[in-house]
């Protein structure tokens, strides 16, 4: 059997009706994983439903807000009883407000780390009972390049995604024990709603992406299903507590 065989697990993914989460929810598809697609939009959700089952996976949609932990509860309730387990749980819900770090209301720094950060928090806690009886499970959490770089229009937004590499490298050496791997993963720069929203508000993004990046251009959302694959699979069961770049080169471009 291929170490990289998902059939019969069940994954959730928050964020999955778009973007980077849709992009790693096709990948494990792909491989043979049961997608409960995870996200506020309920034309969205049902959007990206219809794609992954068009292309031959099982997957239903759940509406979730991260922010709400009763919500969550919902969300992990509806997976469970829909397909008796969760095997594997992406972290991938996000977004970021751009601004100078002085201009920020409290109010703006609660709703980028409540959705990035707790939110990520309250899932691994909810899925961890549920992982246990099962014997083991997987976790995957998004970072950022802003996981270990700086940028002047992300405060909130970095110190969100750092904290998401500590909470995975955290919770990797509590749940080693329980055969839980988490790992975080860092994607560089990607075309999708966030950032097409970003290159529209920050001047010369676009071009200064392309420019450092070795591969020469903007990622897309299917450059991440193959992490995911590997994270969420018998592939990775002796890799927890690690933060992949998946960056086209992006951070350790010195030149
Ligand atoms: P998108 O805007 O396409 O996706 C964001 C996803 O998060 C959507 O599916 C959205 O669903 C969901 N979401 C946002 N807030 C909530 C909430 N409160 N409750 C439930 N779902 C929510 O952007 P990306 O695909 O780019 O972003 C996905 C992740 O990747 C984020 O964590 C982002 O920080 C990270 N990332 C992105 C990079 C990039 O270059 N694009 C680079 C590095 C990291 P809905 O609309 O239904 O609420």
């Amino acid at each position: 059997m291929s170490q990289f065989d998902l059939s019969g697990k069940v994954a959730v993914v928050t964020g999955g009706n778009g973007g980077i989460g849709l992009g790693m929810a096709r990948g494990l598809a792909g491989a043979g994983a049961t997608i409960v697609v995870a996200g506020r939009d309920t034309k969205k959700n049902a959007e990206a439903v219809d794609a992954l089952s068009t292309a031959g996976a099982r997957a239903i949609a759940v509406q979730v807000d991260v922010r709400d932990k009763a919500s969550c509860q919902a969300m992990m309730d509806a997976a469970t009883k829909a397909f008796g387990r969760l095997d594997i749980l992406v972290n991938n819900a996000g977004t970021n407000i751009r601004k100078q770090p002085q201009d920020y209301t409290l109010e703006e720094w609660h709703t980028v780390i409540d959705t990035n950060l707790s939110s990520a928090f309250i899932c691994c806690q909810l899925a961890y009972p549920i992982m246990v009886k099962a014997g083991g499970g997987k976790i995957i959490n998004i970072g950022s390049m802003m996981s270990i770089l700086g940028a002047a229009f992300a405060g909130p937004y970095g110190a969100s995604k750092g904290g998401i590499v500590q909470l995975t490298r955290s919770l990797a050496t509590a749940w080693g024990k329980d055969n839980i791997q988490l790992n975080a993963v860092l994607p560089g720069f990607i075309d999708t709603d966030l950032t097409r929203a970003a290159r529209k508000q920050v001047s010369g993004l676009d071009a200064r992406v392309t420019a450092r990046t070795p591969a020469g251009r903007w990622g897309n959302p299917d450059d991440l299903a193959g992490i995911a694959v590997f994270l969420a699979s018998p592939a990775s069961d002796f890799v927890t507590g690690a933060a992949i770049p998946v960056d086209g080169g992006y951070s350790v471009q010195g030149g």
